[in-house]
């Protein structure tokens, strides 16, 4: 369509057809009827432009041969043509000097041979060459530079909206810094529990931030960074928030790998950007997150230097040493893994503090659920404190989100308050998923209700295992067909410290569930249900052999954790040991897993009449509670001593 008009456009006005149409029009009517066609020019088509009937020229009132013939007979005074237009403008000599105009052909030698002739005999006929203004080419031309203005206006258009969505592709040199800044972040020490020592360390900054004469009167030097380092969920970001928060100042934070782009120098720049605003609105509080995203060694890990990460974080390094320590400004960075920051950013006048926020213990849990119960309705028999025993390595988050599901559950079982059931249930939502329907009779129904019993007997029969809290067949999101759980042993899980023991008799009932599909149903029926249990008992047994030294082969770390092969310098460190040494590990970790393993089918086979009926109520019942259990184990054989007393 745009093309047709372009083409009408550049044709008109060099068309001798279009000239024609102007024969008669005094100069003024004349712009204004070509006015009036550039307007219906983009209406109509060309082709009527074009058509015969304008071309004929209505107003021609004399003709070619006419003027000839006038000319001869002396009736002219003037000729004046116009070569562009191909029209000769005629003044004649009678009284009223009439005026006409006349359409002239290619050549015109007639016109000058008369008029040469006429003026030998006497006349004076004047004879001018003289192009009146084109106005049609004029406006024409006005048209096609519209036009094509119109479509590179068009073009920009287009273009400036794709890059906008396009992204930074075109305009990435402009970072758009993507912090967010929060004026007031409405959070407070007392939203924030459980990590008590971390509180007090920052209550330092919170005096800094609200009056820092205090500090500099003094000559006390302000720290510019502090780093919190800990777990995910145990509070880092609500705990800066918190700062903010106290101080009243406003709170910018960005996520570490949020000035990690593709292009080199982005994130350069996205830390000046940041800066630049937190100096603006100085006293405040930025507060970055993830920092190991950006603040890794340098030079270190497996893909090779990475450009882009080392410029940000020596700008970063730079933004730090740049501003002065009194500014106002404080940083807050948090990490779970401050092993692999780079030294950096850690000496002093940079993250000069660094505070652990952990897993909370059981004083810290009760803290937190305290915090989240304030704005939930509780009923009387709910206690925190047995809520905080049976957490134990629930992160701050694990907790609020407990809280938050049980409550979901009582509005779903409209109840008024949470109680005991809800909060059981939300407990096992999180640690192990959600409860699905439970699966019809067959013959998977009872290969899974064997392998629970097989856990769960083991774990009332072996000496150092901990209680068992319940068995279940009904199914979890999340492929888990039934689990059995033990009772949390709060005093190990909280100091960490594990006992040989304990340890080997967690091996033997992670056995427990494989060791009864084989005792029941032969070898060659066992199934892939076990593979998570399996894995466990691998990853347990090498550690204890080889970092725990726990095992024939001596007191001796003979490997360093697992994990972490991203980094160049443990990668390179993890085999500590000698081939030999390595086929030692294996062997030992083996004749390990398989005496448990026999341990478990031994007590299987010992406890089949036992197990058979457990697997009757099992199917029968779907949940099994600890203490219904022992009561039926204690029938067929003696508990354990711990088991008996006072569960
Ligand atoms: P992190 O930044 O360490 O990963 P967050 O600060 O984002 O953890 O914590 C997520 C949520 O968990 C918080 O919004 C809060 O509701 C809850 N939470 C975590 N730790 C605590 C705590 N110590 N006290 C109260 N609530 C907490
Ligand atoms: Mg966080
Ligand atoms: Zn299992």
């Amino acid at each position: 369509m745009k093309g047709d008009w372009i083409k009408a456009w550049s044709k008109a006005p060099t068309s001798g057809d279009v000239a024609t149409k102007q024969e008669n029009c005094p100069p003024k009517q004349k712009r204004a009827n070509g006015l009036a066609r550039v307007a219906a020019g983009w209406l109509i088509l060309q082709s009527v432009l074009l058509t015969p009937a304008f071309a004929a020229g209505e107003k021609a009132n004399k003709t070619y041969s006419e003027l000839l013939q006038q000319i001869e007979a002396g009736q002219v005074s003037k000729i004046i043509i116009d070569p562009a237009q191909q029209t000769a403008k005629v003044t004649l000599k009678d009284t009223k000097r009439s005026e006409y105009e006349v359409t002239l052909f290619d050549k015109y030698p007639e016109i000058y041979q008369k008029v040469r002739d006429s003026n030998k005999q006497g006349e004076k006929i004047q004879l001018d060459i003289q192009p009146t203004p084109d106005h049609s080419a004029a406006l024409g031309l006005v048209a096609n530079l519209l036009l094509i203005l119109l479509v590179i206006g068009g073009l920009m258009m287009i273009l400036r909206r794709s890059t906008q969505a396009g992204g930074q592709a075109m305009n990435f040199g402009k970072s758009r810094a993507r912090f967010s800044m929060e004026a007031k972040t409405g959070i407070l020490f007392d939203d924030v529990a459980g990590i008590e020592e971390a509180k007090e360390e920052l209550q330092e900054v919170v005096t800094f931030l609200k009056k820092p004469e205090r500090f500099t009167a003094v000559g006390a030097r302000i720290p510019k960074g502090v780093l919190l380092i800990g777990p995910p969920g145990t509070g880092k970001t609500l705990l800066a928030k918190a700062i903010a928060g106290e101080a009243g100042v406003p709170f910018f934070s960005m996520s570490g790998s949020e000035f990690v782009e593709m292009f080199v120098g982005v994130g350069a720049s996205r830390v000046r950007d940041l800066f630049r605003k937190a100096k603006e609105n100085a006293p405040c509080l930025v507060f970055i997150d993830e920092i190991d995203a950006v603040g890794r060694q340098r030079g270190a890990g497996i893909g090779g230097g990475n450009d882009e990460r080392e410029q940000t974080l020596n700008q970063l390094l730079t933004e730090m040493d740049g501003f002065e320590g009194n500014s106002g400004v404080i940083i807050i960075a948090a990490t779970n893994r401050s092993d692999v920051l780079d030294t950096a950013l850690l000496r002093p006048g940079r993250f000069d503090r660094q505070i652990m926020v952990d897993l909370p213990g059981y004083n810290g849990r009760l803290g937190i659920l305290q915090v989240h119960a304030r704005n939930k309705k509780l009923s009387a028999d709910v206690s925190l404190e047995t809520i905080a025993r049976r957490t134990p390595g629930f992160s701050g988050a694990d907790l609020a989100n407990l809280m938050n599901e049980a409550a979901i559950l009582t509005a779903r079982r409209r109840k008024d308050s949470i109680g005991d059931q809800e909060i059981d249930d939300a407990i096992d939502r999180i640690t192990i998923g959600l409860s699905l329907t439970p699966l019809l009779d067959s013959k998977k129904k009872r290969l899974i209700a064997y392998h629970e019993i097989g856990h769960a007997l083991l774990s009332t029969l072996l000496k150092n295992a901990d209680p068992l809290n319940k068995v279940t067949i009904i199914p979890r999101s999340g492929g888990t067909g039934g689990f059995s759980q033990q009772v949390f042993n709060e005093e190990m899980v909280d100091s960490g410290l594990y006992t040989r023991a304990w340890m080997l008799d967690r091996i033997t009932i992670a056995l427990g569930g494989r060791a009864a599909e084989a005792e029941v149903f032969g070898e060659a029926e066992i199934t892939t249900g076990a593979a998570s249990d399996i894995r466990y008992v691998a990853d347990t047994a090498r550690d204890m052999v080889a970092r725990w030294g726990m095992s024939k082969l001596g007191p001796m770390a003979l490997e360093g954790s697992s994990g972490e092969v991203f980094l160049g310098r443990d990668w390179m460190a993890r085999s500590e040991c000698s081939e030999e040494v390595s086929s030692e590990i294996d062997r030992c970790v083996r004749s390990m897993v398989l005496e448990s393993y026999e341990t478990a089918r031994q007590l299987i086979r010992e406890n089949r009449q036992l197990l058979d009926r457990l697997v009757d109520l099992l199917l029968d019942q779907e949940t099994i509670e600890g203490e219904q259990f022992r009561q039926i184990v204690s029938q067929y054989t003696q508990l354990p001593e711990h088991q008996t007393a006072d569960r």
